[in-house]
């Protein structure tokens, strides 16, 4: 039996090689590899896509935060909320600051930040909130704006999902080759309506500099490639039908009964489905069943940020984080990208219902 991956990325972009040759020999005769204009043409084609009014290309969804973050000024002394139950590239540009991440828990049913617990976990010196559009689900943006705190929409895993972007202060996108919108290297990218932060992230990612000569801000270098912006405009164009073909492959897995033996991410208009994430208390009796069988999954973020030993010096323990914890234990990546085939769902469903009927050794 061949084996089926996690993401198929290559068989997403496949179809698109000769687009993606054009764009790279453009670039190769134009000599200019940084901030030109496939950077520029990309930035005002997505800002249109998102429905935003600016967006600058950087080079990493993590830098994506940083910038975001040292733009409102972030510093010492002050706290972010976000949350454990995240890549842990949410919490670490906070922490790189200088400032203290604060973690809130996730909701039970959607794996999202808790808007209950964040608002339990603002104190005086909260200076932003992070939720993730986690997995591709977006977060509850309006009731985490409540408390007139800046909102940044970690939406890594969610570019064109729902309202995604049009929220928060800002948003920020990494286009690491297995998300919803990816290049062929890295890169990432920051989405606002405010046109100051924007202006101010614009110079940041270019050491602090308007004009490459006055420097005003200690900044970054932290660029988008010409060459991954001219594939980024080529995947720009599939992204809406990506994502729609993603939807249809998580209503697939339902119709195929995998509600029955686990716990299926519940839909919405919105959701994405950066992965199709399940759960079940025997979790682990799937996975070692899909291992087996050579079949892609992902346990994610077993080891919850709160609990990662670079943030011990926080002081969180076991216990602090319920809902965080216990989907940690219980959460189940099965394959899902924008193309997978019905008879490779079927395979995954059907090695899953042979775990459930072996007896545990
Ligand atoms: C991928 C990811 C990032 C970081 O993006 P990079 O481009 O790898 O730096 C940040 N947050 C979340 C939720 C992610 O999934």
């Amino acid at each position: 039996m061949p084996k089926i991956p996690l993401i198929d990325v290559k068989a997403q972009f496949a179809p698109l090689v000769d687009e993606l040759r054009a764009g790279f020999e453009e670039v190769l005769e134009s000599g200019q590899f940084i901030l030109g204009p496939n950077v520029k043409a990309f930035e005002s084609e997505a800002a249109a896509h998102l429905g935003v009014a600016q967006s600058i290309g950087c080079g990493n969804g993590t830098d994506a935060i940083t910038l975001v973050l040292s733009a409102l000024g972030v510093g010492p002394g002050d706290e972010v909320i976000c949350p454990a139950f995240t890549f842990y590239a949410t919490a670490e540009p906070i922490a790189l600051l200088g400032a203290t991440p604060v973690f809130a828990d996730i909701e039970r049913e959607t794996m999202n930040i808790d808007p209950a617990d964040v608002a339990r976990k603002i104190t005086p010196r909260t200076k932003a909130i992070i939720p993730v559009h986690l997995f591709g689900r977006p977060a509850k943006i309006d009731e985490l704006k409540v408390h007139g705190l800046p909102v940044i929409e970690d939406a890594a895993q969610a570019f064109g999902g729902g309202d995604v972007a049009k929220k928060g202060i800002a948003a920020t996108f990494s286009f690491f080759p297995t998300k919803n919108l990816f290049c062929l290297g890295d890169g990432g990218l920051v989405a606002t309506n405010d046109e100051e932060l924007a202006a101010r992230v614009r110079m940041l990612r270019f050491h602090g500099s308007r004009d490459k000569k006055t420097f005003e801000y200690v900044g970054y270098n932290s660029r988008l490639d010409e060459m991954q912006a001219a594939f980024l405009r080529v995947f720009l164009g599939h992204i809406a039908r990506w994502n729609e073909l993603r939807r249809e492959g998580a209503a697939r897995y339902a119709e195929l009964g995998l509600g029955e033996l686990v716990e299926l991410p519940k839909d919405e208009p919105g959701h994405v489905y950066h992965l199709f994430c399940t759960r079940s208390p025997e979790r682990d009796k799937f996975r070692d069943g899909l291992a087996a069988a050579g079949i892609g999954h992902a346990c994610h973020y077993v080891i919850p940020l709160h609990l990662q030993p670079s943030m011990a010096h926080l002081g969180y323990k076991e216990g602090d984080l319920p809902e965080t914890e216990l989907a940690a234990r219980e959460n189940l990546c099965v394959p899902l990208w924008a193309g997978i085939a019905p008879e490779q769902q079927e395979r995954v469903v059907a090695t899953l219902q042979d775990a459930v009927a072996t007896p545990v050794a």
